[in-house]
């Protein structure tokens, strides 16, 4: 099949476009805009690959993603372009809402253009996977429960709120035009490749440079963490063998405070990337004033994804993180550019 990823030069999406090359025979095009989160270095491994190509597109330019679509005879759209930083949507949550909600619209509709002109097996076999995350349900109690397909919407900040939307949008056109759509919500992503303001990346890199490691409150709120590349073969069966019109949870079952991940990082620096004077890097934590609206815990139930496709994490939270800190300690020409760019910036909390 031939896949059109939207947002393919971003942390998931590039993870998905190397995992459809190396693990499937799929054909993948990957249309991005190539904002600043975009990072056409993440694709070096698979870029000489015949199976792979690069459209530099907006997914707000319907007429020119509607022939791309034509052009490449694609099979499945997956689509995860977007706005995807929660601190960057409260400072300006414009752009969240042009990409995340009207974009997603614009491309429907250039998908539904397309699709409904395909016939016979082609027409059958299409698919419209919207990836999204599990921030559209809100949040958790520290003490328990788990977010399942069945949860209500309770969007908290204004990228939830936009991903909640797009969400919307994109089950209403199954339901309203028939078009094939999927839909995934996934917990927080880490691994190789992570833009270097996003939490794990950001206190790698602080830890290494022996710089504070700045934890919002307490570090008392909760995440459940995924590794990226867990998330792309997730995705991958989701868009071929899921129901269409049903959405699929997905996550590791990893869940975490923002306080023991950062301890968890410390203790791998500690141990792979050992500091000169032989202390521990958890001298550098800070705690800093909290993020407005910050959701206390995230928690995904992905029982449907286990057992109607047979997916399953094969990275626990020790096993990944250590991955991605030895991939950071050996990667410094894909980090430092990025690094030097948007250093001290943000939080980089998710
Ligand atoms: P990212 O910010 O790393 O990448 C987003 C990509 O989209 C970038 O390459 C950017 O250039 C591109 N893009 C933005 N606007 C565009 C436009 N108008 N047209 C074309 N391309 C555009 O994001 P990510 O962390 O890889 O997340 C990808 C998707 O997965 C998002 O939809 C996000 O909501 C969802 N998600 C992310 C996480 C996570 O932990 N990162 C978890 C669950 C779901």
């Amino acid at each position: 099949m031939k896949f059109l990823v939207t947002g393919g030069a971003g942390f998931i999406g590039s993870a998905v476009c190397r995992h459809l090359i190396r693990n499937t025979a799929h054909s993948v095009v990957n249309l991005d805009k190539l904002t600043y989160a975009a990072n056409l270095a993440s694709l070096e491994p698979i870029s000489n690959d015949p199976r792979y190509s690069f459209a530099k597109l907006d997914i707000r330019d319907r007429e020119a993603v509607g022939e791309l679509l034509r052009v490449e005879e694609i099979d499945v759209v997956m689509h995860l372009a977007a706005e995807s930083h929660v601190d960057r949507s409260i400072d300006g949550p414009g752009e969240f809402i042009g990409t995340n909600v009207v974009g997603t619209f614009d491309l429907l509709e250039a998908a539904r253009g397309y699709w409904t002109k395909l016939s016979g097996e082609r027409r059958a076999a299409f698919r419209f996977h919207h990836v999204s995350t599990d921030e559209v349900y809100g949040d958790l109690p520290l003490d328990g429960g788990l977010f399942t397909e069945d949860t209500a919407y309770a969007p908290s900040s204004p990228y939830s709120a936009s991903k909640a939307a797009s969400d919307h949008l994109a089950m209403a056109w199954h339901h309203t035009y028939g078009m094939p759509v999927v839909l995934s919500n996934c917990s927080n992503n880490y691994g190789p490749y992570h833009f270097p303001e996003k939490l794990i990346p950001l206190m790698i890199l602080n830890g290494l440079e022996g710089k504070d490691l700045p934890v919002y409150g307490k570090g008392e709120n909760v995440r459940d963490w995924l590794y990226v590349e867990d998330h792309a073969r997730a995705l991958e069966m989701i868009a071929t063998r899921g129901e269409v019109g049903r959405s699929y949870n997905v996550g590791g079952r990893n869940e975490r405070s923002n306080l023991d991940v950062v301890h968890d990082i410390c203790d791998a620096l500690d141990k792979l990337a050992p500091r000169k004077d032989g202390k521990s890097r958890r001298e550098q934590i800070t705690f800093v004033a909290d993020r407005p609206g910050h959701d206390l815990r995230y928690a995904i139930d992905a029982t449907r994804l286990e057992t109607e496709l047979g997916w399953q994490a094969q990275e626990t939270f020790a096993t990944g993180l250590e991955k991605t800190v030895a991939w950071f300690l050996e990667n410094e020409e894909w980090w430092r550019p990025l690094r030097e760019r948007y250093s001290g910036k943000r939080l980089g909390q998710t």
